[in-house]
């Protein structure tokens, strides 16, 4: 079936402006099989890939069929999230902009419920809600169904993977026999077909085949990465490329906050998006992030689903997506206005299986490539170095400090050696080559390597004397204690005791990272890292230890929670 225009489906003057209005040229494939049906009351069960328009495909037969005189809820929409439910509300807002006496609200968990009662009470005829909300004001009787005339079940399957099942079956089995049923779904999982069979007539089903959506100007690339070495890889490969602008994808919410702490506390700008964090934030964060405001966005499906971006420089998979489908929706986000975009795919493990499975069904064009070494990054920051050096060379920046220079070649030094100590001062990150991002991240290195060198000698603390004093130490313990301390423990610094280790898989990186994600202290407030079997020690800075011990105390860890103190010598001596 090709496309019809808006005008062909027999729509009203008032919606065919609105839809003009909202720029759409012609119906979609799904919005052209579904609209005549569900305007002649059929039940329907829709299913067409995601971003195929199936909002406008229920929701203008809706608002045709509201009776403005009837202030009662006569079309109740089931949504899985807040985001969906108001970005529904949102178009049919926009859909019945010249419809007089159409009135639609959304309802949702967490927004008051003394501003949902008024809404219903002011008789909307639409109500728009995620299923446990709708309950709630159906049990409460602040929302009564005996006028309705259509239920909406709007991305059934992913209502159905949030655990909605009982709710809606619940709200499924309480509303009047005489209605019409629309599914809409973008895949048919067993158990939709299930609530299809019990709580639909014979319904008309309308499927619309997804075109194989290869995304050829988006260049994607996996990796086969351990799950402990994940982040290391990532800003490894940001590093490399240098981008600036992008989204990490995360399966959890847990893991987004982990991933976002660390990567904060390596020094990139970073936010984070997902279920738990509240919808005035939500809101302001994807503000913050269309306008460039920051550099990545760390951030579940669900939660970035309202993002309307599409000109990223590059989209992580840190986890892997659910579906091809799903993969092809994250990596839409970049790519686009002619511009390349860059897709890279982290699987571990059994995931290898899945991912190869979506490249088969989904027709995906993914390739592998190996994990870029060490080298490669240090190549690519000479690199960066070399160009903006040459970028100071040419914009001729350089004569300022010919003085400087002329002092230096007077005392004997060759051009070349002064070069090259400059540039070994900017590497060591003293004269900060690329500002505050490069020196995190090279602390971050440093911080590794010692972790990895596993360089404690014998003694737990060398912390300073006030400090062994108040720790209030049995005498044989302190004996012990007083042992030479460890070379190299940096001035200021006192060891802390952390309840997990090697067996938890704590890397240098999550202690860095929860400590300076949490506190929000710059990651320099760590030094030496040692991680033993079971516990770790690493030093902090003395002014702020008592702040770490406090807000580290308890939070989890590689999925445990962490107790954490002053590093206790008995402890360490046994070893
Ligand atoms: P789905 O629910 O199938 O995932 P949406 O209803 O959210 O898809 O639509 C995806 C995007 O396509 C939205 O931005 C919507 O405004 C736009 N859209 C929908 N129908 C049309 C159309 N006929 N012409 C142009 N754009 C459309
Ligand atoms: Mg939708």
């Amino acid at each position: 079936m090709s496309n019809l225009r808006f005008s062909e489906l027999g729509l009203s003057d008032e919606i065919l402006k609105a839809v003009d209005k909202m720029g759409f040229e012609e119906a979609s494939p799904i919005q052209t099989a579904a609209i005549p049906p569900i305007m002649a009351g059929e039940d329907i069960v829709g299913l067409s890939s995601t971003g195929s328009g199936k909002t406008a495909a229920f929701a203008i037969p809706m608002v045709e069929k509201i009776d403005p005189k009837l202030r009662k809820v006569q079309i109740l929409v089931l949504c899985p999230t807040r985001e969906l439910a108001v970005q529904v509300a949102e178009e049919v807002a926009k859909i019945s902009l010249y419809k007089r006496g159409v009135h639609a609200v959304p309802i949702f968990g967490g927004q008051s419920y003394d501003r949902q009662f008024r809404a219903l009470e002011s008789g909307v005829q639409i109500v728009i809600g995620t299923p446990g909300r709708v309950i709630d004001h159906m049990e409460r009787g602040t929302l009564r169904l005996d006028e309705l005339k259509m239920l909406v079940l709007d991305e059934a399957d992913r209502m159905l993977d949030m655990g909605f099942r009982e709710d809606i079956e619940r709200v499924l089995s309480q509303v009047p026999a005489e209605h019409q049923t629309l599914f809409f779904s973008a895949t048919m999982p067993r158990q939709i077909e299930e609530l299809i069979r019990k709580y639909s007539r014979n319904p008309r089903r309308i499927v619309i085949e997804a075109v194989a959506q290869n995304a050829p100007q988006v260049e994607q690339v996996y990796f086969e990465v351990e799950r402990r070495s994940k982040i290391e890889v990532l800003t490894r490969i940001i590093d490399i490329n240098d981008f600036r602008y992008g989204i990490v994808f995360c399966s959890t919410k847990v893991m987004v906050d982990e991933l976002e702490e660390h990567l904060h506390a390596r020094g990139y700008s970073t936010e984070r998006l997902h279920g738990d964090i509240s919808q005035a934030q939500r809101t302001k964060v994807m503000e913050k992030f269309r306008r460039r405001g920051f550099e990545f966005l760390i951030a579940t499906d669900v939660a970035a689903r309202g993002l309307d971006v599409d000109d990223l420089e590059v989209v992580f998979n840190f986890d892997l997506p659910n579906d091809a489908e799903d993969y092809t929706h994250r990596i839409g986000r970049t790519g686009r206005a002619g511009k390349s975009g860059k897709a890279f795919t982290f699987v571990s493990g059994r995931e290898l299986y899945s991912l190869q499975n979506m490249i088969r069904y989904g027709k995906l064009k993914i390739r592998r490539e190996k994990i870029p070494s060490l080298d490669l990054v240090e190549e690519a920051r000479e690199n960066q170095f070399f160009e903006k050096l040459r970028a100071t060379l040419d914009a001729g920046e350089y004569r300022k400090q010919e003085r400087l220079i002329d002092r230096l070649l007077e005392q004997g030094y060759a051009s070349t050696e002064i070069i090259a100590a400059v540039i070994h001062l900017m590497f060591g990150g003293e004269a900060g080559g690329d500002g505050d991002r490069t020196d995190k991240m090279e602390k971050a290195d440093r911080v590794e390597k010692a972790g990895r060198a596993e360089s404690w000698e014998g003694a737990a603390c060398g912390g300073k004397p006030e400090y062994r004093e108040k720790a209030a130490r049995p005498a044989k313990a302190k004996q012990k204690y007083e042992r030479p301390a460890r070379a190299g423990r940096e001035a200021g610094f006192v060891p802390l005791f952390f309840s997990v280790g090697r067996k938890q898989l704590v890397t240098p990186a999550d202690i860095v990272g929860k400590i300076a994600g949490v506190t929000r202290l710059p990651a320099d407030v760590v030094g030496a890292i040692d991680i033993h079997q079971r516990h770790t020690f690493a030093d902090v800075r003395e002014e702020h230890a008592a702040l770490i011990i406090k807000k580290v105390n308890g939070i989890r860890m590689r999925g445990e929670a962490v107790r954490v103190a002053l590093a206790d010598p008995e402890q360490v001596a046994g070893e």
